[in-house]
């Protein structure tokens, strides 16, 4: 591997781990609904339907002041998820660092399927009135 295409791969892999730093200092001062620079949901605006990402930025502004049941409560697939992405991003990282290549998606197709399927789902099941979580 070239040296050029190591130093260029650490340093997105830095710019990410910027990126996410002060996003994630932005949100802990910045309260969400209460702050022009995080506006609300463009879908629930136009429709009043919750999409799946409603809540993710209350959701992830309660996590970063330690109240995770309140997180879940603002979006439970946001919290389930959290770990598959924390690990894939240091997992990304982790392979950057020591310069290894990047493998490509090993994930089967029918686990794709299945995570979009409950994406879908979950979807559907928030805008109904069984939902147990107000959003
Ligand atoms: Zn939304």
């Amino acid at each position: 591997m070239v040296v050029e295409e190591i130093v260029n791969r650490r340093l997105s892999a830095f710019l990410l781990w910027l990126t996410i730093t002060v996003a994630g200092l932005l949100l802990f001062v910045l309260e969400p609904g209460k702050s022009a620079l995080l506006p609300g949901c463009p879908f629930r605006t136009l429709t009043g339907f919750t999409c799946p990402g409603c809540g993710t930025t209350r959701g992830l502004h309660q996590l970063l002041h330690g109240n995770l049941a309140a997180a879940f409560q603002l979006n439970p697939f946001l919290i389930l998820a959290l770990p598959f992405l924390l690990y894939a991003l240091l997992s990304y990282t982790n392979t950057v660092l020591r310069g290894n290549p990047i493998r490509r998606n090993t994930l089967p197709a029918k686990y794709i399927w299945a995570l979009f399927g409950f994406l879908l789902f979950f979807w559907i099941f928030r805008n109904t009135p069984f939902y147990p979580f107000a959003s």
